[in-house]
């Protein structure tokens, strides 16, 4: 789950990660009352989930109530890269001397924790790495050993931070590492971490994200769930347990397992189609869950076929196969339905919706040639 710039902010400062005051407002006067408790100048930013708000025209500073007040009214509503900025966070304007960067992140591949520390906040940090990756600086955790406040100075030093700053920005990674790890995030980023005129660290952007699969540990994330985000496809299948991802195409696609979902979307470009979603139903294939997923799909009027593509492992074809039929007598489908199921006891599978087949159900041994019949059926040319 991503959070807001404000929620982050109120994550990490838990975590004693220092941020400025600040309020929420989703109206131009809520907007103008919060900047006048919290006292001029005050920084007006929109609330998306999208970087490169400031760029956009989405974080304004305001000397005073009229400036807020014009802020408030040309960042609400603006659409900042398809994001329609539906609520500001108003907070106490930083006097910014410099500007660094600093996140904590998993590295898959090394398998274990990585920090990075530049003093190219500011930016866009993939432009940094991109332009002078020499600017980031670098340190691997292992979450055995923790990051000690010793790792903290070591590392801005090498990041080129002057000597009388380190000491304030060790503080701050040592407190962004806690969160990291006690918090359940998948990535805190702060960008741009600032030192101000008066010698105080401050984080003046947060991005987190927290780890779904932790949230048992955190109710308090609870209010945080925002569905607004999503897509009303993407908010049924959250609703009803499915992986859903939506494109923009017309061949609809359930698969179990995302790997498999992944291939078929790309099987389906292969041949010439354009996947309409990427719809993963887990291990499972029961005619609940295969009738929840036809559902959320038909939701999608750009769907004009639909491929079910099956393999087989602990669930067995002909569960699956049946699991299809069933779910055919509860949802009403407008696509016709292409199934390829392969694997554990395909060919009894295959036999059960054979004697089901029509033209609105066709079922075909590979995923290539069910790719191409579902790309045809949806008025598309297939190769
Ligand atoms: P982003 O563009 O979406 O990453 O939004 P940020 O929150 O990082 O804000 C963009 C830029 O606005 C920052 O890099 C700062 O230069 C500036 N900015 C944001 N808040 C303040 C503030 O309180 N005071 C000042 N002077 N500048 C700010
Ligand atoms: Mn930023």
């Amino acid at each position: 789950m991503d959070l807001y710039e404000y929620q982050g902010k109120q994550y990490i400062a838990r975590f004693g990660v220092p941020v400025s005051p600040g309020e929420v407002a989703d109206t131009v006067d809520d907007a103008v009352a919060a900047a006048e408790r919290l006292g001029f100048p005050v920084a007006v930013k929109a609330q998306v989930q999208v970087g490169g708000r400031g760029k956009a025209g989405g974080v304004k500073l305001a000397a005073d109530r009229a400036e807020a007040e014009a802020n408030a009214r040309s960042i609400l509503g603006l659409d900042i890269k398809g994001h329609v900025v539906r609520r500001l966070w108003l907070e106490r304007a930083a006097h910014i001397a410099k500007e660094y960067y600093a996140s904590f992140t998993l590295d898959r591949s090394a398998k274990l924790h990585l920090c990075m520390l530049s003093t190219k906040g500011g930016v866009e940090i993939e432009q940094v790495a991109e332009e002078d990756p020499g600017a980031i600086a670098r340190r691997h955790v292992d979450p055995l050993d923790g990051f000690s406040e010793a790792d903290g100075l070591a590392l801005a030093g090498e990041a080129g931070i002057e000597e009388s700053e380190r000491q304030g920005v060790a503080d701050v990674l040592a407190s962004l590492y806690r969160c990291f790890v006690e918090g359940d995030a998948d990535l805190v980023e702060v960008n741009p971490l600032v030192v101000t005129a008066s010698g105080t660290v401050l984080a003046l952007d947060a991005k987190v994200t927290l780890d779904d699969s932790a949230g048992f540990r955190h109710p308090e994330w609870a209010e945080w769930a925002n569905l607004d985000e999503l897509d009303q496809r993407e908010r049924l299948a959250r609703e009803k347990g499915l992986q859903y991802v939506g494109l923009d195409g017309y061949v609809g696609i359930i698969a179990n397992g995302a790997g498999l979902a992944m291939s078929t979307c790309d099987v389906v470009e292969q041949v010439g189609g354009e996947p309409a979603n990427f719809l993963d139903i887990g291990g499972g294939a029961s005619a609940e869950v295969m009738a929840n997923a036809l559902e959320v799909i038909s939701t999608d009027e750009k769907v004009r076929s639909i491929f079910v593509n099956i393999f087989g492992g602990i669930t067995r074809g002909e569960e699956v196969a049946n699991g299809i039929v069933q779910a055919l007598g509860r949802v009403e489908i407008h696509a016709p339905i292409v199934v390829r199921i392969d694997g554990t006891n395909a060919v009894e599978g295959r036999a059960i919706l054979a004697a089901h087949e029509s033209e609105r159900l066709v079922s075909l041994p590979t995923m290539i040639e069910a790719a191409r019949a579902a790309t045809e059926l949806a008025g598309g040319s297939p190769r």
